[in-house]
Formats: C-alpha cells, structure tokens, sequence
C-alpha cells in the first residue's frame, strides 16, 4: 500500500476546526487576519468589526486634534518640568520614573523608589530626553524650552524649522498629522471591507469551543462540560436556546436561572424542569 502521509497531513489539517474565539461560531479563513498574530484566531467579520470600533475613534477629525494639542501640550510641560529639576534631595539622582512623570506629570526619583519598592520601572532624565532629541530630531531641547516653551510637532517639523525659522509662525504640521492618521484609519477600514466580501470564514448555527471536554461559562467563568469531543457546546447552555437574545452565546444554569424572567413563558417551565432534573 502506498501511503502518502504528506497527503494525509495535509488532509487532516484542511478539516482541522479552527474557530473564531470572539464569536465562536465562524470557522476562519485568514484573509483578514493571517497576517497579524494577535488576531489569527478570530474570523474576518470580528476582525472587521473591532477595526470599525477603533476606526469610529479616529474618524471625528476635530476630536482627535483636540486630543493631539492637549497630548502635545501636556508632553512639553513634562519636559519643562524635567528640564527644571534639580534633583532628588535624598539621593542627588536626576534619574525620575518614567510613568509618573507621562502619566501624572510628576517627578518621582527613580533610584530612591527602586531601593523603596525593588522591581522594575523605566527611568528618564533630561540628558537622556537631550541627547535623544540631538540625535533624532536634530534639534537643542534646552534652546527650545527656553526660547518657546514647546517642543516642534514632530521630526518633519523641526526639520522645517532648520531650513526656515519663519516655519514656527506658520506651523500646520499638527493638522497635516491629524489629517493623515484621519486618512489612514480610514482607507485601511475601506480596504478591509473590500476584502470582507471575499472572505470565506464558515459560519455554524452551533457555538464552538476551542477545548475537547470542557468551556467556561462567559458570565461566572464556571467550568461546563460540553458535547464530548465534538468541540460543540450542548444545547442547554445556549442561551439562545431558551429564547434569550443576549450577547453571551455560553452560560451555566446558575447564570440563566438569573435571566429566567426573560425566557418566553414555555420555554422558561422547560428551564425549570432541566433545573429540577439537575441536568443544568
Ligand atoms: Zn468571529
Ligand atoms: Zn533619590
Ligand atoms: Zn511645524
Ligand atoms: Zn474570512
Ligand atoms: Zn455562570
């Protein structure tokens, strides 16, 4: 006999069930999300969906540039503050932590909190913000902070400021910045749509578990066993199957005796009767 054991593998991965983890039920095809890891195993409509959410984000051009100036703004009063501190009273240090001074605007000193709390916490100092400027942005921070208490908008921006000291008054890079990211967010969501129509994800009436025993309740997070070894889950814990249109597609019987007021009255006797028999 001649078996081809490339040709069985082959076979055997072709059938192998991949579903979606956000909505369960959608078998994936990859061409939306093969490329990127983080998404690999969700179908193209989640995919899709979740870029459509964080698109609506970037998609009010003024509220994103209203974000980015107050961004902005709150960036250069850190490194004002950076640029004037003196240094720790207890050690000398100019090392601060790099959290509190992004997320609360505050100089903590990173080496006395190491010796404090031990752990790990990133640190920034204002040479080290100098020198990183000097090098990819070519530009002096002292001067800058000292001269016009703000910082150019971005690398293009300071690179223009070098060529014409005029650029500062007349400075849109901000906009050109809000207006491009406005753009991309948008094109790319057009882009995905497109390929949305060749999408060839398989959807399953039944909800799909990735385990071969057991799922987790979405509610309690309680263990259920399920359908054996057929990756489905049973009937019972749908919700869907006692006439309940909620956005959990698993729950346990604790967690719809807590729904039970929204089941259609025949449907709601025969939970009671699963629920008496201890079969839920
Ligand atoms: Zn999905
Ligand atoms: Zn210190
Ligand atoms: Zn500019
Ligand atoms: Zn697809
Ligand atoms: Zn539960």
């Amino acid at each position: 006999m001649n078996w081809n054991w490339k040709e069985h593998n082959k076979e055997k991965s072709l059938f192998r069930s991949y579903y979606c983890s956000g909505c369960k039920q959608s078998k994936t095809c990859g061409l939306l999300t093969n490329w990127n890891s983080d998404w690999q195993g969700y179908c193209c409509a989640c995919y899709f969906q979740s870029q459509q959410e964080e698109s609506q984000e970037y998609s009010n051009y003024q509220l994103v540039y209203q974000q980015k100036v107050s961004k902005k703004k709150a960036k250069d009063r850190q490194l004002l503050l950076l640029k004037n501190y003196s240094g720790c009273s207890q050690c000398g240090s100019k090392e601060v932590e790099a959290y509190s001074l992004y997320e609360n605007s505050q100089l903590v000193c990173q080496p006395c909190l190491m010796k404090k709390e031990g752990g790990a916490s990133g640190s920034v100092s204002f040479l080290e913000r100098s020198k990183w400027y000097k090098r990819y942005w070519k530009i002096a921070l002292t001067e800058w902070l000292e001269t016009y208490q703000k910082l150019p908008v971005n690398a293009e921006c300071a690179d223009n400021w070098l060529k014409n000291r005029e650029h500062l008054k007349k400075c849109d890079c901000l906009e050109i910045e809000v207006k491009e990211l406005v753009e991309m967010f948008s094109n790319s969501l057009k882009e995905y749509h497109q390929k949305l129509e060749k999408c060839s994800c398989k959807k399953s009436e039944k909800v799909r578990v990735d385990n071969d025993y057991s799922a987790n309740c979405e509610s309690c997070k309680k263990t259920i066993p399920i359908a054996s070894k057929k990756r489905i889950i049973k009937n019972r814990n749908d919700p869907r199957f006692w006439g309940l249109a909620i956005k959990e597609k698993v729950l346990c019987g604790n967690c719809l005796e807590s729904k039970k007021e929204n089941m259609p009255p025949l449907r709601k006797a025969e939970f009671m009767r699963y629920r008496k028999a201890k079969r839920l």
